[in-house]
């Protein structure tokens, strides 16, 4: 069997973090879908096409060069060669992913590419629409929210942590708006599945809600 674990909400929950480390103590493949999108942003940005030419964008999501590698312990993120790993994580890059992921054609393209990440012994597959549209015969899938509040506070955290200055009134308008662009925009929009497990971790640390998901995982 290959198991489908997975983990959809808004930016900033923790989605990331608790997959990766659920994925490395099953020791299962991870997808992380919204690498995908940023990737597909940047390589349009690089090649200078518009951010609203559905056509060019889905061929440009269609035929992406790029490698996830393991490098000394260390993911890496590779396209068309080159390391992007950090550079895909920037605010401009996330706010131009969130652009082409509201494109149907975009979206499409990605589906194969995304399904073929499902292999033996099982997926941990992060992401909006995971539960949604990509694995929709998933045996477990979890909502994981957090509220916009204690969302900006981590990122603020994170960004202090990181020796970057940042505003946190403006970190939480920035939240807001990528929430309702994800949840209102016309394809696979953010919203729980009907068969989800709704976690919220505002107020719940990383470990708690990685115990919870195995814990549900065994059952
Ligand atoms: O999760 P992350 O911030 O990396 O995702 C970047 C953007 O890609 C999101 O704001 C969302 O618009 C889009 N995305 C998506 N569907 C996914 C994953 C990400 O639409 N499965």
């Amino acid at each position: 069997a290959m198991p489908v674990l997975t983990v959809d909400g808004p930016g900033g929950a923790g989605k990331g973090t608790v997959s990766r480390l659920i994925a490395e103590r099953l020791g299962w493949h991870l997808l992380d879908s919204g690498a995908l999108y940023r990737l597909t942003a940047l390589a349009a940005l690089k090649h200078g096409l518009a951010l609203d030419d559905d056509m060019a964008l889905a061929s440009c999501a269609e035929t992406l060069d790029v490698a996830f590698v393991a490098q000394d312990g260390d993911a890496r993120i590779m396209l068309e060669g080159e390391d992007v790993t950090g550079d895909i994580r920037t605010e401009a890059v996330g706010d131009a992913a969130s652009q082409v992921a509201s494109l149907p054609r975009v979206r499409d393209a990605l589906l194969t590419r995304q399904r073929d990440f499902r292999a033996a012994p099982g997926l941990v597959a992060d992401g909006r629409d995971m539960g949604t549209v990509v694995f929709p015969q998933a045996e477990l899938k979890i909502y994981l929210t957090a509220s916009a509040e204690e969302r900006a506070r981590r990122r603020h955290e994170q960004l202090l942590n990181a020796g970057v200055d940042a505003n946190l009134a403006s970190l939480l308008e920035e939240i807001k708006a990528r929430d309702a662009r994800d949840m209102q925009r016309a394809v696979a929009p953010l919203k729980p599945a009907d068969d989800a497990v709704l976690l919220d971790s505002t107020s719940l640390a990383i470990p708690d809600v990685v115990e919870r998901i195995e814990r549900l995982l065994s059952e």
